[in-house]
């Protein structure tokens, strides 16, 4: 169901109201790691609609290394982006780790997120696709591009046509970026299939001083969209605080990316 060869024309997906894919403006979704509470995410969301995001991301299940670190807000983190989205307009993302959260997903989130840790989790896939969400699926942390496509069509399968793909880099023998940028993939999966591509630059690098020009290259190599990670007190973030930007950086990398998409 994704193969461009039964399906020529790009896929756009609406994301309520926001239209990614195809040669429609490119899409640009900033926001925390995690919500960290009602102010925080407030703060963020304000930055972002200024600096002309187009979609609030933030985190409220997180799927964390250690059991020990902090989890996710929870329901509680899903209520604080309804908040924001209510009072900024900004459609909101967020990761869905399991299908017992599915219907709070359906009732609350624009955009369901499914990790790099789940992205071969059958059964999410088959439960996600069995609703009309649109599905943002990142890249496992070690999976071809055919598995990857795979995980799409587990979704597609169940009637959900609604597939956005998102590289956030992949692991490699280096160390010095939390993973490896991975962008053969924007052409590769335009190519094979007629769904919208976006590029994570964050969970790609790990590191902020790298994002800017991770999400440049990506509007170069013509990246649907970006999903970046922007924090108001990055230092004192609850997660991935290294990688996330500050508002004004955020702000300039639409600057940049302006110049090098005709839409952004
Ligand atoms: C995230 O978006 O915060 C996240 C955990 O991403 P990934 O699944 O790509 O690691
Ligand atoms: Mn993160």
């Amino acid at each position: 169901k994704a193969n461009r060869l039964f399906h020529p024309a790009d896929t756009i997906v609406d994301v309520a109201g926001i239209k990614i894919g195809g040669n429609e403006k490119i899409v640009v979704i900033g926001g925390p790691c995690s919500v960290e509470g009602d102010t925080q995410i407030m703060e963020i969301a304000k930055a972002v609609k200024e600096a002309g995001g187009d979609m609030l991301r933030g985190g409220a299940y997180k799927p964390r290394t250690s059991p020990y670190a902090f989890q996710g807000m929870g329901t509680e983190g899903v209520n604080c982006m309804v908040h924001a989205r209510e009072t900024y307009g900004l459609p909101i993302v967020s990761e869905l780790m399991s299908a017992d959260k599915l219907d709070e997903f359906i009732e609350n989130v624009d955009l369901i997120q499914i990790g790099a840790r789940n992205m071969q989790n059958f059964d999410l896939l088959k439960a996600v696709g069995k609703t009309n969400k649109p599905v943002l699926l990142k890249r496992g942390l070690a999976n071809t591009i055919e598995e990857w496509i795979m995980a799409a069509e587990y979704i597609m399968s169940e009637g959900n046509e609604n597939v956005i793909f998102c590289e956030r880099g992949i692991r490699t023998f280096e160390t010095y970026t939390r993973n490896t940028l991975d962008l053969s993939v924007v052409p590769i999966i335009k190519e094979k299939t007629h769904l919208p591509i976006i590029i994570d630059p964050s969970h790609a690098t790990g590191d902020w001083k790298l994002v800017e020009s991770a999400s440049l290259a990506a509007i170069a190599a013509g990246a649907d969209g970006l999903i970046i990670e922007v924090h108001n007190d990055p230092e004192n973030a609850w997660s991935d605080g290294a990688q996330s930007l500050k508002p004004e950086r955020f702000a300039e990398v639409i600057r940049k990316g302006r110049k090098i998409a005709n839409v952004i």
